[in-house]
């Protein structure tokens, strides 16, 4: 059974804002859902309406066997971390942690033994006698998860819990965070705008945008099968780059015509879906992941061959990877080669691509026309 179920949750301010429209999911026991999207697409407000700390304009909440739309916070077994944590400053680690279950006066010696336990999975443990101000700011999000765990409850909800620390002790967090989870094994939904945070700790992602979710799938499946362009683009970094253009059969050959590219032919498997969904003679935008440019064709087979010539318009070292950025009919595009290339800044350079792995995108609906149909089900 799902451990929690959202069925068409809609939330409208009282502005008549409709902040999220017919949000539809079913989340498992023990899965790490992440609800990810721009800001403003109204991850929080859904977050907030499972905590009970929002009203639900619309639809049915269940955790458990529990409808739990009428619920207050506290009947609903969650406990909640957020992006700015309130520790108590008079009080030491020990306490800070152990104050939940103390306000709910849990014997002492139980306790104890939580606090052990959780300081031990968060490696806190040399820290409980210490202040919070003593603490770095990782350590002090440590001591938040820590409080919110320590009462065991059935679902951790957490917003953004990570934003506030810098970049390295963001990883780190977050590495020590999926640990936790293994370690638990509870159910955490988590919310991040962040979409790396959101591929290296979701079992599962929820891609949101202006109050729809667009795609709930595991990393793997929203990378290389996004539903339609707004996650393709929103999924991957580098995003992926969009070129538009017609479809067309040119003296036989099936085309792909561009402003300044000219045609590019198409190659089979793509022909027979876009044929097949009638796209013949119409414009579409095709999609390419930065690491999808190569240097050199990518082999004398049935993916079929495209290159660009292209001005380099600037060089990004990553270390094994240089990104390479140029322009292509007026859109800024990318590629994503060895970090042992020597294309640099001005070069003008062939980019070969590997159609295998080539997206197409319905230019209205922005679906994604090249997803078997049945994929997902
Ligand atoms: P962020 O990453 O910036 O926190 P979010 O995806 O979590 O974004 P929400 O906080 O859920 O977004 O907000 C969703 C939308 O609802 C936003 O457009 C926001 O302006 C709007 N909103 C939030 N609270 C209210 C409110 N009390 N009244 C009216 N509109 C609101």
């Amino acid at each position: 059974m799902s451990e929690i179920i959202l069925r068409d949750i809609c939330k409208s301010y009282e502005n008549g804002f409709q902040a999220v429209k017919n949000f539809n999911l079913e989340i498992e026991k023990g899965e790490l859902v992440v609800f990810v999207g721009p800001s403003g697409c109204g991850k929080s407000t859904t977050l907030r309406m499972i905590a009970g700390l929002e009203d639900i304009s619309d639809g049915e909440l269940w955790i458990g066997d529990k409808l739990v739309n009428y619920l207050e916070p506290k009947e609903r077994d969650l406990a909640m971390v957020f992006q700015s944590y309130a520790l108590y400053p008079q009080m030491n680690i020990y306490d800070n942690i152990a104050f939940s279950l103390q306000v709910r006066k849990v014997p002492k010696k139980e306790i104890d033994k939580r606090v052990h336990h959780v300081a031990e999975l968060l490696g806190l443990e040399n820290l409980l006698k210490q202040r919070p101000k003593n603490l770095s700011g990782g350590q002090r999000q440590r001591v938040a998860i820590g409080n919110a765990i320590i009462r065991e409850p059935k679902v951790l909800l957490m917003d953004e819990p990570l934003s506030n620390l810098d970049a390295k002790l963001r990883t780190q967090m977050r590495v020590e965070l999926a640990g936790i989870h293994k370690a638990l094994g509870n159910t955490i939904i988590y919310v991040t705008h962040d979409q790396t945070e959101a591929m290296t700790l979701g079992d599962r992602i929820v891609v949101m945008n202006q109050g729809v979710v667009q795609q709930a799938d595991t990393p793997q499946n929203l990378y290389a099968y996004p539903v339609n362009r707004f996650v393709a683009g929103f999924i991957g970094s580098p995003s992926m780059n969009f070129i538009k253009g017609l479809v067309i059969e040119k003296v036989g050959i099936p085309t792909f015509c561009t402003e300044n590219d000219g045609d590019i032919p198409i190659p089979d498997f793509l022909w027979k879906i876009l044929k097949r969904q009638g796209y013949v003679g119409r414009n579409i935008e095709l999609g390419i992941r930065p690491e999808h440019f190569l240097e050199e064709p990518a082999g004398a087979d049935t993916r079929g061959e495209w290159k660009m010539e292209v001005t380099v318009t600037a060089r990004e070292l990553l270390g094994a990877e240089v990104i390479l950025h140029f322009n292509h009919n007026g859109q800024d595009c990318c590629a994503k080669v060895s970090g042992d290339s020597l294309i640099d800044k001005g070069d003008k350079v062939t980019l070969w691509i590997d159609m295998a792995y080539i997206s197409a995108f319905d230019l209205e609906t922005q679906e994604n026309i090249t997803l078997r149909k049945g994929m997902f089900s």
